[in-house]
């Protein structure tokens, strides 16, 4: 068994840390302040091939591996976790789906721009009346000649609201043509098609330098060929691509935490109180000794899973318990950090209190932490 990172890795990683702490986490305060999208910043992020890792030259990525990327997530989300975001929808999710199931066609033309970061992706999979039951969406595509006709509603879409997102992959019903009975089929609508309309941006607790708005199909239509994989496992396909994306917000959730341990243990030697800085007292002490054990862990569990899938192996159960557990650890690390901090900690402009409304919805995105829970019973046969 070999923990060490090759060599690749590590240049991705520093790399990574380089641009996040230089370049993204002094302006984080303002960006979420403000409710900024970052144009040059994400910008920068294709130009260093970020967007790509994983994805091959011949389409427009680096040819790097699922360890490399998600290390990157975790660094990028180290500086502001809204980037994090960025990348996990756009790289882990989307990028994904079209290199595994896109055709050689749809491949030049969607994944080679988002791959080189020239283009940014959106995934669409969430609607009003269903969140965690993802199997009861109501969006409908209905073949019409040459065109899809897609009707329906998308809530919550990650980087779609960005003036560089290309398109939105995303879940639709059809109809078995033989047997008439329902599937889910998955699509690439471009976002200038007839019909699709951007809805209104999200006014959210955190993530505010990420885009997140409603989407409306109102007869949207496509290409026939714009149907992305196999029209009966639709949805199979996004809980392929959305397992990945389990590993990356756990990489998110690392990245936050670690900034919080950063935050708390610079804080804890300045702060003086009872003569001494408070991180001479125990009880502070063992707040972070308990953090550093927690992100140890959640980190190791991301890069195994990780690690997994590169393989090619099975990996839903480690990717499920990366998620679960980096998620949960990292609202307790986020709220310890701000006890460490005490008053200041609750001040706007101390990144702890930004941290910690980052961290919560990560228990949230890309199934709850309930949904989590079910999927590991199962896994235990239960
Ligand atoms: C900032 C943000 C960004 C997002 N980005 C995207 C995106 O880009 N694309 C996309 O498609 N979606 C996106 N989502 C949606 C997200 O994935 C959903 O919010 C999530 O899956 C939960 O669905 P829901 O909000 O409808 O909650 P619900 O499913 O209504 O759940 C409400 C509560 O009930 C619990 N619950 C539900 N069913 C069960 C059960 N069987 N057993 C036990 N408990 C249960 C849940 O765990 C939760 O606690 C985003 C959400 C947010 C907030």
């Amino acid at each position: 068994m070999d923990f060490d990172l090759k060599e690749e890795h590590r240049m991705i990683r520093d790399m990574c840390r380089d641009f996040s702490q230089e370049v993204i986490a002094p302006r984080a305060e303002e960006i979420d302040r403000k409710r900024e999208y970052a144009y040059d910043i994400i910008a920068r992020m294709g130009e260093l091939g970020m967007m790509g890792i994983p994805i091959s030259e011949e389409y427009g990525g680096s040819g790097g591996d699922w360890v490399g990327m998600q290390l990157c997530i975790e660094e990028i989300s180290r500086g502001d976790v809204a980037f994090g975001a960025l990348l996990d929808v756009t790289t882990s999710v989307v990028a994904q789906e079209l290199d595994v199931f896109g055709t050689e066609d749809q491949k030049r033309t969607w994944l080679v721009p988002i791959a080189k970061g020239d283009k940014i992706g959106a995934f669409g999979l969430t609607e009003p009346d269903a969140g965690s039951d993802a199997g009861s969406i109501r969006t409908t595509a209905r073949l019409e000649g040459r065109e899809w006709v897609i009707n329906g509603s998308k809530q919550f879409i990650t980087n779609i609201g960005l003036d560089n997102a290309s398109l939105i992959v995303t879940a639709a019903v059809t109809k078995n043509p033989e047997k008439g009975t329902r599937l889910i089929s998955t699509f690439i609508v471009p976002k200038d098609a007839p019909g699709f309309i951007l809805g209104n941006r999200y006014d959210k607790l955190g993530w505010h330098g990420s885009a997140t708005h409603e989407v409306v199909f109102d007869n949207c239509r496509i290409p026939e060929e714009n149907l992305l994989g196999d029209p009966a496992r639709g949805f199979a396909q996004h809980l392929t691509v959305l397992q990945t994306g389990r590993i990356s917000i756990a990489a998110m959730s690392v990245g936050v935490a670690q900034a919080c341990l950063d935050e708390s243990v610079r804080y804890s030697k300045e702060r003086m109180q009872f003569g001494k800085p408070i991180g001479r007292f125990q009880a502070v002490q063992f707040k972070l000794a308990d953090m550093s054990v927690a992100i140890e862990l959640a980190r190791n569990q991301y890069l195994k899973a990780a690690w997994l899938k590169d393989q090619g192996r099975r990996h839903t159960f480690e990717a499920t318990v990366a998620k679960l557990f980096a998620s949960e650890m990292v609202e307790k690390v986020a709220s310890d950090a701000i006890q460490i901090h005490g008053g200041y900690g609750y001040i706007a402009e101390y990144p702890v209190s930004r941290y910690y409304k980052g961290a919560k919805v990560l228990q949230i995105v890309e199934g709850t932490s309930e949904v989590m829970r079910i999927i590991l019973s199962r896994e235990l046969g239960l």
